[in-house]
């Protein structure tokens, strides 16, 4: 996000860009421009009251009358060509906004999104929003290690280094980036929208469209270390490859594998588990693999400059990577073959691959306030809405196919449209149409999907694969179809988390034994019993089923965690633990309210379930719940141990 004005700050635009940008405007958001340049109230009533649009990239429109849309452009066009104009509110303050917010959308939003959306914007000051910086560190003070450069790790480093305490990030790989430098398929894209899958500060990154290439967020990620200044902080090419916590001494003894390949052990004050969860690739036990002859690999792992033209190419997986891989290369390729074990709900974007335009980009660019109030309607449109109809609703007379009634009606609305995408083929209706409720699985963009297994070098095979064989896939029915190229769109083994980086806790405890059978439990997803001032990001429990994105989640992380050293480092706390009874009721919650979630619902698989059903990676908590509690850790969760006292706990 770009910095706002400050208050009283002047600022002028050139007035030619001006004219001709604001038939670009998205009106509902010129409309907040102009009540914050103007603090004048007839912009928040009607004629100027925008309708409700859900759609997740609305018309610019608003779906006001036209007379009232040239009268906003007119008025737009006037007070934003005065020369050094200053706006008459920088930040509205939580009453104002949760107005601005509903005028905005045509909709009540509640009040308590109201300081979460102002942070979100830029509107609070950063300062503001920040726990107090260590007033004074203790000498030779050990850094927090802080474990990967992803985006979670970033979000990290940046908030320590806004408050000055001491930390060193290791990263495996040679530059930062973590799923994005990774992932490097054809197609590979995101699937939230941009403007609020991206950081609340920082600079901004002109999006070449609403859902950018992974391109595009690689180099986010890049200039954003940069920005920050985090890179003189990172250790690249170093591995954790074991953790101990030193009971007398309060550190973690944390080894590593430099790039040289010698090891090393350092102390830390504090561990934080930032490595995402999509980084361990799931391999899927096929007969036959290391038979093919040709190239064979997982999508994460695609080889540079492989030449797909005229070869036949065999994928499996119908997961969001291979959404991605076959519209992308279906043109270029001789045949592709995919093989899908379960039929997936996908739901059509219109304007998913429109670029945003020179005039859009200068608005965003220039105009205050503008790119802060895009934001927000992408922070709400992919926000909790969804979350509601998410709930089973135990007197639901059709359980079979949906959840209640709002998701029987989003399941016809993605039925109609698998049946318009593929009509004239009874075959392919019959193979890609799901028989559990739309969003059990994670929901999937239709990226031009079902018009590519329609092309005539396209084959969607569901028979159960048998093995590989040296130059293709045998199914089950005993059918070979050769291949040049196996992709294994497999995905990833989720719920090892930070258990693989060998984390040894208290007495001993370890944590791979502690969340054994793909089972992770942490207080809030953040803290574990046992395993003293170690934070993990991306952990049980947070990740987002159902809209939202995973650098907010990353920032509420890293904003908790911040909060919980600035208290430890002001008042000489030497441990915190959060207490077994407090993770134990945490997780008791969790379950609970996962029981009444889709994710529990039967009739599917998905990879956010451990093998024994329990939901391990999703929240089935709203957005504002975390940032909330991000804000005000509950101390009393935790043992707290002062600097020179013996640990006061049991368990
Ligand atoms: P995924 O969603 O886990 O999909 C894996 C696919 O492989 C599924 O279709 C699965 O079938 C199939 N599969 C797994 N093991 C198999 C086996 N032994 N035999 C046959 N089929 C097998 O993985 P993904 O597509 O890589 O996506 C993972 C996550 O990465 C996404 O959910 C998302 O969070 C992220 N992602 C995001 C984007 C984006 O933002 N645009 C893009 C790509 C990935 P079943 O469904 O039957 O299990």
């Amino acid at each position: 996000m770009p910095a706002q004005p400050a208050a009283g700050e002047a600022v002028t635009l050139d007035p030619a860009r001006v004219a001709a940008a604001v038939h670009a405007a998205d009106l509902r958001v010129l409309l907040m421009v102009l009540f914050h340049v103007t603090g004048d109230r007839k912009w928040l009533q009607a004629p100027y009251r925008p309708r409700r649009d859900v759609q997740l990239i609305a018309d610019e429109d608003g779906g006001l009358p036209a007379e009232v849309q040239d009268d906003i452009r007119r008025a737009a066009t006037e007070i934003l060509s005065r020369p050094g104009f200053v706006p008459a509110i920088t930040d509205p303050g939580d009453t104002l906004m949760q107005e601005m917010m509903s005028v905005c959308l045509g909709e009540a939003v509640p009040d308590e999104y109201a300081p979460m959306m102002r942070q979100q914007m830029g509107l609070m000051p950063r300062a503001e929003d920040l726990p107090p910086a260590p007033r004074k560190l203790a000498a030779g003070q050990l850094p927090v290690l802080v474990v990967g450069a992803g985006a979670s790790g970033i979000a990290m480093g940046a908030t320590l280094l806004d408050l000055g305490i001491p930390f060193t990030i290791v990263e495996k790989n040679a530059e930062v980036g973590g799923t994005w430098l990774e992932n490097r398929y054809p197609g590979c894209g995101v699937d939230t929208p941009n403007h609020a899958y991206s950081f609340s500060w920082g600079e901004r990154y002109p999006w070449s469209r609403y859902f950018a290439p992974r391109e595009q967020l690689h180099d986010y990620l890049v200039r954003s270390a940069d920005g920050f200044g985090l890179r003189p902080h990172i250790r690249f090419e170093t591995s954790v490859t074991s953790a101990r916590w030193d009971e007398a001494a309060r550190c973690w003894h944390v080894g590593l594998r430099n790039p040289d390949g010698s090891s090393e052990t350092v102390r830390a004050f504090a561990l934080v588990s930032a490595i995402g969860q999509l980084s361990q690739i799931s391999i899927p036990d096929i007969p036959g693999k290391d038979d093919f002859q040709g190239p064979i690999f997982h999508s994460a792992q695609w080889p540079e400059g492989l030449e797909l033209t005229g070869k036949r190419v065999a994928i499996i997986g119908t997961g969001a990577t291979s959404m991605q891989v076959v519209p992308t290369v279906v043109d270029e390729v001789a045949r592709i073959t995919v093989y899908q074990r379960s039929a997936q709900w996908a739901r059509p974007i219109p304007r998913y691959h429109d670029p945003i335009g020179a005039d859009a980009q200068w608005l965003l660019a220039e105009v205050p306030f503008y790119a802060a109030w895009f934001r927000f309607t992408m922070l709400w449109r992919y926000g909790d809405g969804l979350l509601p109809t998410l709930r089973k609703d135990p007197d639901w007379i059709h359980p079979e196919r949906s959840l209640n009634r709002v998701n029987d009606r989003h399941r016809q609305q993605m039925a109609d449209h698998i049946m318009a995408e593929l009509e004239g083929r009874p075959d392919l209706i019959a193979k890609c149409m799901p028989t559990y409720p739309p969003y059990g699985k994670r929901i999937l963009l239709d990226n031009g999907w079902f018009q590519a297994i329609r092309k005539p070098n396209a084959e969607l095979v569901t028979d159960d694969i048998d093995r590989i064989v040296a130059d293709g896939v045998v199914t089950r029915d005993g059918t070979h179809r050769p291949a040049d190229v196996v992709v294994l769109a497999t995905g990833f083994r989720i719920a090892q988390m930070a258990a693989r980086l060998n984390i040894t806790g208290r007495a001993g405890r370890s944590l791979a034994e502690e969340w054994a059978g793909d089972d992770p439990r942490a207080y809030l997803g953040i803290a574990v019993a046992g395993f003293p001032n170690l934070f993990v990001m991306q952990g049980p429990s947070t990740g987002l089923g159902h809209g939202g994105s995973a650098i907010f989640q990353s920032e509420c992380q890293a904003h908790y965690i911040a909060v919980c050293l600035s208290r430890m480092l002001n008042e000489g706390i030497a441990a915190i633990e959060a207490k077994p009874e407090a993770q134990a009721a945490f997780v008791a919650m969790i379950d609970a309210l996962h029981e009444q979630m889709i994710w529990t619902h039967p009739g599917m698989s998905t990879y956010y379930r451990n093998s024994r059903g329990r939901v391990v990676s999703v929240t089935p908590r709203r957005l504002v719940d975390h940032w909330t509690e991000s804000r005000e850790p509950d101390f009393n969760a935790f043992h707290l141990t002062p600097a020179g006292e013996e640990l006061a706990r049991a368990g």
